[in-house]
């Protein structure tokens, strides 16, 4: 979803400049800034605590004629995995983009254990925020050298240490020079859950205070979705989390499920709670079982 918004022609300048510096992520996003209408012009410190998220009454839209999120108010509690669904274009994504300031709400804000986003200089809202976004972006260079974009400093230790919780084992033998295998067009080509896995390691070098995950949607297939849900959820432990759920099964154990329609969330509670209570969440969780079904029978008639 990420790189949707990005012009090919542009990501490859990026590239390039990451390449020639070793740059880190926050350079890439300073990159793409340069595209971009937000003001960086915050100058306070940004004290990151627990990592609590609030989104408060935030207007936006893309075009003046379409409201995206209308008086939209939700709360991540620290330390807490919040996810969020809602039938596709409910603006899931645009929560991200906002927290990430790509794109500034027209009205309301969000505060990170208190502070305004924009009060703060991008890199250092960045230095707080990790995200594993539904298409990951590899670079045509070394497995390792892609891992270590995230935090260039690394020790061998750390690199070894996320490889394994990312359970990045299995493509690291299986890959003809191990780690220095060079990955990407130009490269090998790794399937989408390897390309997650990759993001997840990131994620884990960077350790940041606030983990984003944009759940993928059709480049997974549902053995490969429920593995590495799997894996986020033991990721996300203890972490404050948010996931940004395309398909309802892969979060029914979220502490929180917040439910997005009209730009609002109308609902919000447990699995059982949004279930019990027979409303919003409910009747996509029915739809989504039966087209699910309906899936099933299809893949067994062919
Ligand atoms: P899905 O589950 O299908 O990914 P979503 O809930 O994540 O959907 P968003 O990606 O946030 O939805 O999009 C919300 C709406 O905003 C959609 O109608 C989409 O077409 C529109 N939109 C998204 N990005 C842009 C953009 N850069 N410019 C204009 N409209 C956009």
């Amino acid at each position: 979803m990420f790189q949707l918004f990005v012009p090919l022609n542009f990501l490859g300048f990026v590239y390039r400049e990451i390449k020639a510096s070793m740059a880190n992520i926050e350079r890439m996003f300073e990159l793409l800034d340069e595209q971009s209408a937000v003001k960086d012009n915050g100058t306070g410190t940004l004290q990151v605590g627990q990592g609590e998220v609030v989104f408060r009454n935030l207007q936006f839209a893309y075009q003046p004629e379409r409201p995206i999120l209308r008086g939209l108010n939700l709360t991540l509690d620290a330390g807490k995995t919040l996810a969020v669904v809602g039938s596709s274009g409910a603006g899931k994504s645009t929560l991200t983009k906002l927290l990430f300031r790509f794109y500034d709400a027209q009205q309301g804000e969000i505060l990170i254990d208190g502070q305004p986003i924009q009060s703060v200089p991008q890199q250092q809202l960045r230095q707080a925020l990790g995200i594993v976004p539904q298409d990951t972006v590899l670079f045509n260079d070394t497995l390792k050298n892609n891992l270590l974009y995230a935090r260039p400093e690394a020790t061998d230790a750390e690199l070894a240490e996320v490889i394994r919780m990312a359970h990045l084992q299995k493509l690291e033998n299986e890959c003809p020079d191990g780690m220095d295998t060079v990955v990407g067009e130009r490269g090998l080509k790794l399937s989408g859950g390897e390309k997650q896995r990759i993001a997840i390691a990131r994620m884990l070098l960077k350790r940041p205070a606030i983990m984003v995950f944009d759940e993928a949607t059709s480049s997974l297939d549902s053995h490969t979705e429920r593995g590495i849900m799997a894996e986020i959820r033991e990721v996300a432990r203890g972490h404050t989390a948010l996931i940004i759920a395309h398909r309802l099964s892969t979060v029914v154990d979220a502490d929180c499920i917040a439910v997005l329609e009209n730009g609002q969330v109308v609902e919000q509670g447990t699995h059982q709670q949004l279930l019990a209570a027979g409303g919003a969440y409910a009747a996509l969780w029915q739809a989504q079982q039966q087209s699910d079904a309906a899936e099933h029978v299809d893949a067994e008639e062919k």
